[in-house]
């Protein structure tokens, strides 16, 4: 059996960053930027402004008095410039008058008939942003390996930049495989169930930053999939299978993968997990997953999130990790990797996990309310209560 990390690094060999698109910045949302100089074609803030309300000074001037020429308001007209034994009033944001060089804030001062009094003598530069303080002009403030958040957007509005380029988004073909499954909204016929899978992978692809294409279902049937998987592969960047990719009789995938192209099937030594499928059709990378909802989410997170990562450019599985301690016996098989589903706590300045429900592979329900997944290593059956297990954080802890 495979390692965990033997088999992300396989699977990472197999794909590459996609090439660049342009987008508006409202789209740029969650997109990781080219490796391209985004150079800051202005200073930010374009001019010297004031960072307070009050009254623009030349700093050298002794006396507690001057008189009031005029005001600068943000957006305003060109204040009149600041000359000995004159103040402008001045608002937050708003141009330096040519020459004044200090502003003196409006709680410093008292001001009467044109004229206002000073508590004190401001020192050269004080409350002045200076133009250019945030970004200069000519700055490279292109932002690697990491998807554009709420801040980047509004440093590049900032910056007057309206379009950039981005990691083309992984486009996602997701087939399930089941003679059993039926969408979500069809009435269940006695054996049947719904396709848990479809949604849920899609889901995380769209959460990975790809985009899913949601094939409909396929029956355990040889035809039907190699249709199926032909007309992932047309559509997308990679393509995943979910179920069927065992031994069983009515386990096609692997079968189907081989006719349409190469084939690797590996068992990994994790738990939920063990048969990964993965594969080539034409140039196309295909990774069939298990079929238990647990399972195929897990190995996701595992096996498939590390590889949409490095197409967008991104490293790792962008995860945090904390250890946490277990207070229970959670019982796991010694010979893999087990990726228990647990609730994580702040206790203090500790973390402690506690196991979110059953942790059987076809529990969904624990899975769902998990925040995390306590890693117990292979050589060891079961936690030891007062232990602690490295942990991957899949949400918010509390
Ligand atoms: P398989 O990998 O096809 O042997 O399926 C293993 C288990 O996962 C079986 O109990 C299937 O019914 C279940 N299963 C397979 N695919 C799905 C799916 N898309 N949604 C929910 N359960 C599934
Ligand atoms: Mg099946």
């Amino acid at each position: 059996m495979l390692k965990v990390e033997d088999a992300i690094e396989r699977l990472l060999a197999q794909v590459r960053p996609l090439g660049a698109e342009r987008v508006s910045l409202a789209d740029a949302l969650g997109r990781v930027p080219v490796d391209a100089p985004l150079m800051a074609a202005h200073d930010v803030p374009p001019f010297a402004n004031s960072a307070m309300d009050g009254y623009a000074v030349l700093s050298r001037e002794a006396d507690a008095e001057r008189r009031v020429i005029g005001e600068s308001r943000a957006g305003g007209p060109v204040p009149p410039a600041v000359e000995p034994g004159t103040a402008v009033r001045i608002m937050t944001g708003a141009p330096m008058p040519a020459d004044a060089d200090a502003v003196i804030p409006i709680e410093d001062a008292s001001e009467s008939d044109e004229r206002v009094r000073f508590a004190a003598v401001p020192a050269p530069g004080a409350h002045v942003r200076a133009a250019g303080h945030d970004v200069a002009s000519g700055t490279d403030v292109r932002l690697l390996r990491q998807p554009i958040t709420s801040s980047t957007i509004g440093l590049l509005a900032a910056l007057g930049i309206a379009e950039l380029e981005v990691h083309r988004r992984p486009r996602v073909a997701i087939l399930s495989t089941g003679d059993e499954l039926q969408p979500v909204g069809a009435s269940l016929e006695p054996g049947h169930i719904h396709d848990a899978n479809g949604p849920a992978l899609a889901a995380a692809v769209t959460e990975t930053g790809g985009q899913p294409v949601l094939l409909e279902t396929a029956a355990d049937d040889a035809a039907i999939i190699e249709e199926r998987i032909g007309d992932g592969v047309g559509r997308a960047d990679l393509l995943l299978v979910s179920g069927g990719v065992s031994v069983g009789a009515r386990d096609h995938v692997r079968d189907v993968i081989e006719l349409l192209g190469t084939l690797d099937f590996w068992r990994i030594a994790v738990q939920p997990g063990k048969p990964l499928a993965f594969g080539r059709v034409g140039e196309r990378p295909v990774v069939g997953l298990p079929g238990n909802p647990v399972s195929a989410l897990v190995t996701f997170e595992l096996f498939v999130r590390p590889m949409l990562r490095r197409m967008l450019d991104l490293n790792g599985d962008g995860r945090p990790r904390v250890r946490a301690r277990v207070d229970e016996t959670i019982g796991t098989d010694s010979g893999r990797r087990t990726f228990a589903r647990v609730r994580v706590e702040a206790d203090g300045d500790e973390y402690r996990a506690s196991s979110a429900g059953g942790q059987q592979s076809s529990q969904l329900l624990p899975l769902a309310s998990a925040n995390g997944l306590l890693v117990v290593p292979e050589g060891v059956s079961d936690t030891v209560p007062g232990t602690f297990y490295e942990t991957i954080l899949l949400g918010a802890v509390e």
